[in-house]
C-alpha cells in the first residue's frame, strides 16, 4: 500500500509542484528571515530569479553553523504565536540547534512518517515498540506520532531498561520494533542472555532502523537475529526529524519525499552540483515548512541519488544509504558528535591541556566512547583522589553540554602520541 498519492506524481507533476512550492519557500524566507534576505542579496538574487525547480542551484547553500550562529530563533519565519512544539540538538554551552514547528509543519512530519510506516507494511493492526530516544531530539516524537498517523497502538518505551523493554516487547506482542540497529543487537543479546526464545516469544515482523551508519552486514545481523524484515530511514532535525526518506519493499535505495524535500547532491569541497548517480555530499531545501524552512541544507551525508521507476510504484527519487560523513562528525549510539564540540567543552576545564583523543569503540553491539586527555603540568598524577574528581567533572561536563556519554581517561603531560606535532584527535574502532 502506498500513503499518499503524490508519492506516485509523474515526473512532471511533481516538477510542477516543487517549482510552485520552491517559489513560495524562497519568498517567504526572503520576507522574514533577515539571515535568507541577507545571502540573497550578497549574490544579487532577488525571489523572481527562481522561475523553476531547476533554478535551485543559483541559491545559497546553509550549514549546521548557521543555525548556531542564529541561537535561538534566528531563522524561524514565524511569530513566536504560530510555534507549536521546538527541538533542539546538542551543542557547545549556549549554542545548540534549534528547530520550530507549527501546526501545519506537524501535519507535513506525520504525514512523512506515515508514508515511512505505510513503506514498511505497518498499518493499524500493528503495535510498534519505540525505543528511540524521545526528548528534544526528534527520534522519539517522530517516530511515535507518525505511528498513530497510521492507527498503530505504539509504545513510547524510549531507551534504557534493556529487561524491561524485552518484558513488554513480549507481553504486549509487539510486531514492530523501532531503534537504532546498534539498540536492537543490544537488546537481542540481552534477550538470549535472559533464556527468551526470540522466534518463538515475540512476534516482530519488521523494524525501522535509522540515526546511525550501518553496514550491510550489520543490517543482515539484526534481520536475522530478530526474524524481521529490515527497514531503513533517515531524516534529520534540521529538515524535519526522521521521515525524510525511507526503504520500500524493493530494499533498493530510500525514497526522499520530494513533493516536501528536494535533495541535491554536491561536490563538498567546490559545492558544485553533481549528476543523479554520483557520490557527494547531499543537500536538501525545505518546499513546505512554515516555521523554520531551509534552503539547500548541507546535511554533511555522503550518498548518491536515483531516479530510475522503482517497482514498488513510488516515482519518488531513491537515496542510497549513508555511505559516510563530509565532515567528522562521528554517530555515538545514534547522539551526533563533533570532535570541535568536545574540544570546546574540554577548553573549560583548568587542569587539562587541550591534547585529547576520542575513541569510539564497540563494546558488544553498542557503541562505547573513551576520551583520552592529558593533564597539565600542576595536576599531580599521584593524587588517586584529585584525579577521579576531575574525571567526573569532565564527565558530567560532556554529558550536561553535548549529551555524551564518555569514559575519560587522564594520562601524563606529553604522554598522546604525536603525527606531525599535532595529536591524532579522533580514533574510530568500530570498523565496517
Ligand atoms: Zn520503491
Amino acid at each position: 500500500m502506498i500513503w499518499s498519492k503524490d508519492e506516485t506524481l509523474s515526473r512532471d507533476e511533481l516538477e510542477k509542484l516543487q517549482t510552485k512550492r520552491l517559489k513560495e519557500t524562497v519568498a517567504r524566507v526572503y520576507g522574514a528571515v533577515p539571515f535568507y534576505k541577507k545571502r540573497f542579496e550578497e549574490l544579487g538574487l532577488v525571489p523572481q530569479d527562481i522561475k523553476s525547480i531547476h533554478d535551485i542551484s543559483k541559491l545559497p547553500l546553509t550549514k549546521k553553523q548557521d543555525l548556531r550562529d542564529n541561537y535561538p530563533f534566528g531563522l524561524f519565519a514565524v511569530e513566536q504565536d504560530a510555534v507549536v512544539r521546538i527541538h533542539s540538538s546538542s551543542g557547545t554551552t549556549g549554542k545548540p540547534t534549534v528547530v520550530g514547528y507549527t501546526k501545519s509543519d506537524m501535519d507535513v512530519w506525520n504525514e512523512v512518517m506515515a508514508r515511512c510506516y505505510t513503506m514498511s507494511g505497518v498499518n493499524s493492526e500493528d503495535t510498534v515498540h519505540n525505543a528511540y530516544g524521545y526528548g528534544l531530539f526528534t527520534g522519539g516524537l517522530g517516530l511515535h506520532d507518525g505511528a498513530q498517523t497510521v492507527g498503530a497502538a505504539v509504545v513510547p518505551s524510549s531507551g534504557g531498561f534493556t529487561s524491561r523493554q524485552l518484558l513488554l516487547m513480549k507481553d504486549f506482542g509487539s510486531t514492530v520494533l523501532a531503534s537504532t540497529p546498534s539498540f536492537a543487537l543490544h537488546l537481542a543479546e540481552v534477550a538470549l542472555k535472559e533464556g527468551y526464545d526470540i522466534k518463538k516469544d515475540f512476534k516482530l515482523k519488521c523494524g525501522i532502523f535509522g540515526a546511525e551508519p550501518t553496514s550491510e552486514g550489520l543490517k543482515e545481523e539484526v534481520a536475522k537475529v530478530w526474524g524481521v524484515e529490515y527497514y531503513e530511514i533517515y531524516g534529520m532535525s534540521e529538515i524535519i526529524g526522521p521521515g525524510v526518506s525511507n526503504s520500500c519493499k524493493e530494499h533498493n535505495g530510500l525514497h526522499i519525499f520530494e513533493d516536501h524535500f528536494y535533495p541535491e547532491i554536491i561536490d563538498s569541497k567546490t559545492g558544485e552540483v553533481l549528476p543523479y548517480g554520483e557520490k557527494g555530499e547531499l543537500v536538501i531545501t525545505s518546499l513546505t515548512k512554515q516555521a523554520f524552512p531551509i534552503i539547500r541544507y548541507r546535511t554533511g551525508d555522503i550518498t548518491s541519488l536515483d531516479q530510475t521507476p522503482c517497482r514498488c510504484g513510488r516515482t519518488h527519487v531513491r537515496m542510497k544509504s549513508v555511505m559516510g560523513r563530509a565532515d567528522d562528525m562521528l554517530i555515538v549510539n545514534g547522539v551526533n558528535v563533533f570532535p570541535s564540540q568536545v574540544e570546546h567543552v574540554l577548553a573549560n576545564v583548568e587542569e587539562i591541556t587541550l591534547n585529547y583523543q576520542i575513541i569510539a569503540d564497540k563494546k558488544g553491539y553498542l557503541d562505547s566512547l573513551e576520551i583520552m586527555v592529558e593533564v597539565n603540568d600542576q595536576m599531580p598524577m599521584d593524587s588517586i583522589g584529585a584525579l577521579e574528581n576531575l574525571k567526573k567533572k569532565i564527565q558530567s561536563e560532556l554529558l550536561n553540554n553535548l549529551y555524551i556519554n564518555a569514559k575519560i581517561k587522564l594520562v601524563e603531560p606529553r604522554s598522546i602520541e604525536r603525527s606531525m606535532g599535532k595529536a591524532v584527535r579522533v580514533i574510530d574502532k568500530r570498523g565496517k
